[in-house]
């Protein structure tokens, strides 16, 4: 067997050093994640003071990769913060779990460029599969077609990109929608609770941020879907084209869930197109006992679910499905010349469904996380972290000076300390907001906070897999010495 040129002519490093630096790797690795609690969640740094650590220019000269190593612990993990600690409870926590930390080395070494599918068959079948396997396991409709993107906004993007593909006539993909004065103003409708993708996309489709209309929700911080019919008459009365609803499946701040079958009876009326935010919440589906709260959404036109929240899968991986790939393709679908094959018509090309060409070998990560766990090892994880959720918001609840001040219907609680008799809401802001800076600061635990109806509250999200009981407990004590208020 003829081997290929050793690193001296290549300029690689040989494979005997590979072994040797993949070993010390791995071991440091191992170290790590043992013990991510003896570093602070947040580092304790200023902005600019890891950019003034390194040499200004890069070096001339190859430099040993032992040096680069031992700069690991000198330089970068200084300015590291800690998803992976058990003490971080901020915004959505997830976990770079062994398996996709496994999955992602070999998809760095196999370096597929998902181009076509002559250009790595694996990874475009593999995307299929995987895709199709959670689609199922979620119990959502068979036929719908699934995509894996970087993050959530892609996937939001994608969609709205198909939603406004959708009718012909509007023939935005070849003619634009500068100077177009035969066109209406198209209006993308979603909850005041929506994540900030979704103006994003809206922004970048070159629909106007004006365009997207903020829906306002009920005391559980669901969208009205009253008020969204309303809106969307409105509209058409005003001469505007009502084109999709984003409708959220947990919500960012407090994981409420919008009224999925109703709002999708407006969007069938109105022939508007239905794409679900799910980027945190989605993986709920997975759990038979919960699928009713979700009744409506096998209606959905799209639907993202982002397996780097909830699901273990280290960043990035958020999985787009949606029931028109055919539209989907019809907003993307180019094929220059020098990218034609024989096997196009019959084999499956993402880039046809993108408006990204490249695209990395994602789907193996999410295989090793999906068969190392299995379908109840992933339902046993997400039912203790919605336990334990429940479990701390029964600490705030009991606490006399305390509240609890949202539904907690998944792993999120939002509170807030409110002392007896303090009504002021500035104050209550200010007290909270030092009470978070002074709890943060103790580098055991990591939350962050967001508005609720005006209201400034604390929130402690549950996601990662070595989050337990004793990490909350401690994170409870830190809160209420914070507040001064021990009991
Ligand atoms: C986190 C989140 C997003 C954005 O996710 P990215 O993958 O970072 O783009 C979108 N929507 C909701 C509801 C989220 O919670």
């Amino acid at each position: 067997m003829r081997r290929t040129p050793q690193a001296a002519d290549t300029g690689d490093l040989p494979l005997d050093d590979f072994q040797q630096h993949a070993d010390t790797l791995v071991r440091w690795i191992s170290a790590y994640l043992e013990t991510p609690e003896r570093y602070p969640v947040l580092p304790r740094i200023a902005p600019g003071d890891l950019g003034r650590a390194l040499p200004s220019r890069m070096p001339d000269a190859p430099e040993p990769l032992s040096a680069i190593i031992a700069d690991l612990d000198r330089v970068i993990m200084p300015g590291v913060t800690h998803w992976n600690h058990p003490g971080f409870l901020a915004y959505f926590a997830n976990t770079a779990s062994v398996p996709g930390i496994l999955g992602e080395l070999v998809s760095a070494a196999l370096n597929q460029v998902g181009i076509l599918w002559r250009t790595s068959p694996a990874l475009a079948e593999l995307e299929q599969t995987t895709t199709a396997w959670l689609r199922d396991a979620m119990a959502l409709p068979g036929d719908w077609f699934g995509m894996i993107t970087d993050t959530a906004s892609t996937s939001t993007l994608l969609a709205l990109a198909a939603a406004r593909e959708r009718d012909p006539a509007l023939d935005i993909r070849e003619r634009g929608m500068a100077g177009r004065p035969d066109l209406p103003r198209l209006r993308v409708y979603c909850s005041e609770q929506a994540h900030s993708s979704v103006d994003k996309a809206a922004i970048t489709l070159g629909l106007g941020h004006a365009n997207v209309v903020r829906i306002p929700t009920d005391d559980a911080f669901r969208m009205r879907a009253d008020l969204l019919d309303a809106a969307i008459r409105a509209d058409r009365a005003a001469g505007m084209r009502p084109l999709a609803v984003v409708a959220t499946l947990g919500t960012t701040s407090s994981t409420a869930v919008d009224p999925l079958g109703d709002i999708a009876d407006v969007c069938t009326r109105e022939g508007m197109w239905l794409h679900v935010d799910a980027a945190y919440g989605g993986v709920l589906a997975l759990l038979p006992e919960r699928r009713r709260e979700f009744t409506g959404l096998g209606r959905a036109d799209s639907l993202v679910v982002n397996p780097h929240k909830w699901l273990f899968t280290p960043m990035d991986c958020s999985v787009l499905w949606t029931q028109h790939p055919d539209v989907l393709r019809r907003a993307f679908s180019l094929t220059p010349e020098y990218l034609r094959t024989s096997e196009q018509d019959v084999a499956l090309t993402y880039s046809d469904y993108s408006f990204q060409l490249g695209r990395r070998f994602r789907a193996l990560k999410l295989w090793f996380v999906l068969r190392a766990f299995g379908l109840e090892g992933l339902r046993s994880r997400i039912r203790h972290h919605c336990a334990l959720a429940q479990r701390f918001a029964a600490w705030v609840t009991q606490a006399s000076n305390w509240e609890v001040l949202a539904p907690v219907g998944m792993s999120v609680v939002c509170f807030r300390y409110h002392p007896t008799g303090a009504s002021d809401e500035g104050a209550l802001e200010r007290v909270n907001a030092a009470i978070l800076e002074r709890v943060n600061a103790s580098g055991r635990v990591f939350l962050s906070h967001t508005k609720l109806a005006g209201r400034y509250v604390l929130r402690v999200a549950v996601g990662n897999l070595r989050t337990e009981e004793a990490h909350l407990a401690e994170a409870w004590r830190l809160l209420r010495e914070s507040a001064g208020d021990p009991d």
